[in-house]
C-alpha cells in the first residue's frame, strides 16, 4: 500500500521519539512491501519560533492531504508566557478541529513486565485491556452558551449534543468492538442528565444494527470505581467528552507509566492523528533518554485504525512486548533485573525484535 504520512515532531522530546517511530515504520514498510512517504511540518512552539503561529497554514494544508498524521508533543516553558490564543497547545486543538476528528481512542493495557509499577495490586491490573472512546468535539466542553452572567452573579456551561454527533461516536464504538472482544460499555449519567438519557436511547437503537456486540450501560460514578476495582470487566468504553477526559486519565494509572500510552483521534473515513498521551517532557529533552514506546505504539495504532494493517500493527506491539520481557527499558520505567537503555538503543532493540519476531504469537492485539 502507498500511504502519505505527515509527521509533526513538535517540541521537547517530540523529535527524538518521532525519529524512533519513523524508523519502526520504515522497517515495517520494508517487511511488508508498503510505500510510506513521510513529510515533516511544524506545529506548537517550533512553529511559533519558525512561522509566528502554533499552526501554520502549510501544516494544515499538508495534514488535510495526508492519509494520517503522527504528532510528537507540543509545549514548553519557553512559550509559557504567551497569551492563551498564541500558545503551542493551540496548534494541537486547532489541527484536531481542522481535520474534524471527533473520536479520541485511548487503549489501556498493562505490559506484564511493568505490572509492578501500577499503584494497584498486580492481580487486579493483570490482563486488563480496555479501549476508551471519548467524544471529542461536543458535549460540556464546547456547548454554548458558556459564560458568566454578572447580573445574576452566576455562570453557565452547556452540555449540547446533536443526535448525529452521538450516533457517529456510538457507531465508532460498535465497529471497533467488532475487532476486539465484542463488548461495549456506554458510560453516562442518565439518572440526572437529559443528554445522557438520549445518549442511552441512541446506544440501544444502534445496538440493533450490531447484534453480535454485547452492550451495557454504566453511570459515570460507578464506572470510575469499577475501572480501578475490576478493570478486567471492560472491553470498549464509549462516553461523552468530559467523562472520557476524566476516565481516560484515571485508567492510565493501570499501566503504571505515562511514557507508554498511545492515543488516536479519528474520524469516520479513517483519517486520524496519532500521538502519545504524555507531554513534551522539557526536563529530559535532548538527553537521548525519552521513552519512545508511547510514540511507537501510536504509530502502530495508526497502522490499525487508519490503514487497516492489523498484522503490521501486531508485529510492532509484539516487538515492544518482547523488548520489555527481555528487560530493556528507558530510565522512566522500572523492570526487575532490567537493563536501562537510551531512546536510540531501545529503538535498535525493537527493530532487532521486529526482524525476528512472529506476530502469530502476539497476544497483545490491544492497540486497536
Ligand atoms: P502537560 O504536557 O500535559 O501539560 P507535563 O508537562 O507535566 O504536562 P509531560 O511533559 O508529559 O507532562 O511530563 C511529565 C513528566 O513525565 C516529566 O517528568 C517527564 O520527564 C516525564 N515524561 C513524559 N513523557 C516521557 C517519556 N516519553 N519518556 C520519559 N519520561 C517522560
Ligand atoms: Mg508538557
Amino acid at each position: 500500500m502507498n500511504k502519505q504520512i505527515v509527521i509533526l515532531p513538535g517540541d521537547g522530546i517530540g523529535k527524538e521519539i518521532m525519529d524512533a517511530a519513523v524508523r519502526v515504520l520504515q522497517a515495517i514498510a520494508e517487511n511488508f512491501n508498503h510505500q510510506f512517504t513521510f513529510s515533516e511540518h511544524l506545529i506548537g512552539g517550533a512553529a511559533i519560533d519558525g512561522e509566528q503561529s502554533p499552526l501554520p497554514e502549510t501544516t494544515i494544508h499538508a495534514c488535510k492531504k495526508a492519509d494520517a498524521v503522527l504528532l510528537g508533543a507540543v509545549g514548553g516553558e519557553k512559550w509559557d508566557a504567551l497569551p492563551g490564543e498564541k500558545r503551542p497547545e493551540k496548534g494541537l486543538l486547532g489541527i484536531r478541529k481542522e481535520l474534524g476528528l471527533f473520536a479520541n481512542l485511548r487503549p489501556i493495557k498493562a505490559f506484564t513486565p511493568l505490572l509492578h509499577a501500577s499503584p494497584l495490586k498486580e492481580e487486579i491490573v493483570e490482563g486488563s485491556n480496555i479501549l476508551i472512546i471519548r467524544e471529542l468535539t461536543g458535549g460540556l466542553y464546547f456547548g454554548e452558551p458558556k459564560k458568566r452572567i454578572p447580573e445574576e452573579n452566576a455562570v453557565v456551561d452547556t452540555l449540547y449534543y446533536t443526535q448525529t454527533e452521538i450516533e457517529r461516536i456510538v457507531d465508532k464504538a460498535f465497529q471497533t468492538a467488532r475487532t476486539r472482544k465484542k463488548r461495549v460499555t456506554s458510560v453516562d449519567k442518565a439518572n440526572v442528565l437529559e443528554s445522557s438519557r438520549v445518549w442511552r436511547e441512541v446506544v440501544e437503537e444502534k445496538s440493533k444494527q450490531y447484534p453480535d456486540i454485547a452492550v451495557d450501560h454504566l453511570l459515570v460514578d460507578a464506572a470510575a470505581m469499577k475501572l480501578i476495582t475490576n478493570p478486567k470487566q471492560f472491553d470498549v468504553i464509549v462516553t461523552e467528552n468530559m467523562f472520557g477526559d476524566i476516565l481516560s486519565d484515571e485508567a492510565s494509572v493501570l499501566t503504571g507509566s505515562l511514557g507508554m500510552l498511545p492515543s488516536a483521534s479519528v474520524r469516520t473515513d479513517g483519517v486520524g492523528l496519532y500521538e502519545p498521551v504524555h507531554g513534551s517532557a522539557p526536563d529530559i529533552a535532548g538527553k537521548g533518554i525519552a521513552n519512545p514506546l508511547g510514540m511507537i505504539l501510536s504509530a502502530s495504532s495508526m497502522l490499525r485504525q487508519s490503514f487497516g494493517m492489523e498484522q503490521e500493527a501486531d508485529e510492532i506491539e509484539y516487538a515492544v512486548q518482547m523488548t520489555l520481557e527481555q528487560g530493556y527499558h528507558t530510565p522512566d520505567l522500572s523492570i526487575k533485573n532490567g537493563t536501562v537503555v537510551g531512546t536510540k538503543e531501545m529503538t535498535d532493540i525493537i527493530l532487532g525484535n521486529l526482524a525476528t519476531n512472529d506476530a502469530s504469537q502476539c497476544i497483545c492485539n490491544s492497540y486497536a
